[in-house]
């Protein structure tokens, strides 16, 4: 789960990371008034999970009651990289002598955490890492040692900040470690990590990425709203325990397997089709894990028509026809099921199928036949001839 700037920066304040006074304003009256509380000049924030804010016209300084108006009203409702602006981060300015660049985060191809600082921050790091590559001080941390203030001196030290700087940028890099860990991040990013004109070292902006695997470890986080990001099908498939993604297509899929859910997306492109959703039922391609799964995609209306390809390993063909059959009692589903089973108990599932007689399930033999009717059947441009397969 990401989360947008005023989530993040209240996440680094658990852990004593010093960051701005601010508050949420999700109207023009409300940013106004978070203004007043907070004393001018404030700094108006579009609160979106993109990166690149302030480029895109969603960071706005404002002296005045007046100006607030004018930016909240300009921000609040703004288009940004397809996010829709609906809430504000109203912050009191800080003045900046320095922008720096903190984060922390898995290295996976080194197996362990990673380190990077730069003295080249308030700009996107990627670029600085290919323009630059030096101006990026890493360091790996083997999850067993942690980090010491020592080891974090030196690093800020190798990425060049200012020494004025450089005491202050290794606590809150102490912290942000212990924010990265005790969090359950997968990602910890601080884009400036400023140097105030007083001498003092603070977040300006937070990325955080929690790891919703320990979800499990963190009741609270169930009361982070995510602002919408979500919607009622992805909600409904999380608390199903069902792995869903939406796409852009129009060929909703369920497949079990990860690895199965992914060459049935590929397939689909292959004849010409797009899929709309990436879904794996997993181990619960079972009776109630198919209703789930189809009901997730009937929520979806692109959908045109649905691609159920499961392959019965420990999963029994037999229990999964029940499932859809079940399904197509409980739930009035809009498009066609096009049903490719094979493995376990295989025999039973088509005479479970074939004896419910609906019209709304058709099914294939194998993989790619079953994606070529799919295809057919959501309108997609046909398939050209001859894939090979
Ligand atoms: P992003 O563009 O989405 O990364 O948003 P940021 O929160 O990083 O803000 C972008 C830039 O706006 C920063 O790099 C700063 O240069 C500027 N900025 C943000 N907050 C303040 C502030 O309190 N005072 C001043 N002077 N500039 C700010
Ligand atoms: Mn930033």
């Amino acid at each position: 789960m990401d989360l947008v700037e005023y989530q993040g920066k209240q996440y680094f304040a658990r852990y004593g990371i010093a960051v701005s006074p601010g508050e949420v304003a999700d109207t023009v009256a409300e940013a106004e008034d978070a203004a007043e509380r907070l004393g001018y000049p404030v700094v108006v924030k579009a609160q979106v999970q993109v990166g690149g804010r302030g480029k895109a016209g969603g960071i706005k300084l404002a002296d005045s009651a007046a100006e607030v108006r004018e930016h909240a009203g300009n921000i609040l409702g703004m288009d940004m990289k397809g996010h829709k602006v609906r809430r504000l981060w109203i912050e009191r300015a800080t003045d900046i002598a320095k922008e720096y660049y903190a984060s922390f985060t898995l290295d996976r191809s080194a197996k362990l955490h990673l380190a990077m600082v730069s003295a080249r921050g308030g700009i996107d790091i990627e670029q600085v890492a290919s323009e630059d590559p030096d101006a990026i001080a890493r360091l790996h941390v083997n999850p067993l040692d942690g980090v010491t203030l020592e080891a974090m001196r030196e690093l800020v030290a190798r990425a060049g900040l200012d020494p004025q700087a450089r005491e202050g940028a290794a606590e809150i890099l102490v912290k942000l470690y212990d924010c990265y860990i005790q969090g359950d991040a997968d990602l910890v990013e601080i884009n400036p990590l400023v140097l105030t004109t007083d001498g003092v070292v603070r977040a300006l902006d937070a990325k955080v990425t929690l790891d919703d695997d320990a979800a499990f470890r963190h009741p609270e986080w169930a009361e982070i709203d995510n602002m919408g990001e979500s919607t009622e099908r992805e909600r409904l498939a999380k608390s199903k325990g069902l792995s869903y993604i939406p796409l852009e297509g129009s060929v909703g899929i369920i497949a079990n397997g990860a690895g199965l859910a992914m060459s049935t997306v590929d397939m689909v492109s292959q004849v010409g089709g797009s899929a709309a959703n990436f879904l794996d039922v997993g181990g619960g391609a079972d009776e109630d894990g198919m209703a789930s799964a189809l009901e997730v995609i009937n929520l979806d209306p692109s959908v045109r028509s649905i691609f159920v390809n499961i392959f019965g390993g420990i999963v029994r063909c037999d229990e999964v026809a029940r499932g859809i059959v079940k399904a197509l009692d409980k739930v009035d589903i809009t498009s066609q099921i096009v049903l490719r089973l094979d493995g376990t108990n295989v025999a039973e599932a088509r005479r479970i199928i074939d004896e419910s007689a609906s019209e709304k399930i058709i099914s294939e033999l194998t993989m790619l036949s079953a994606a070529r009717r799919a295809v057919e059947l959501a309108g997609a441009p046909k398939a050209q001839g001859g894939s090979g397969l």
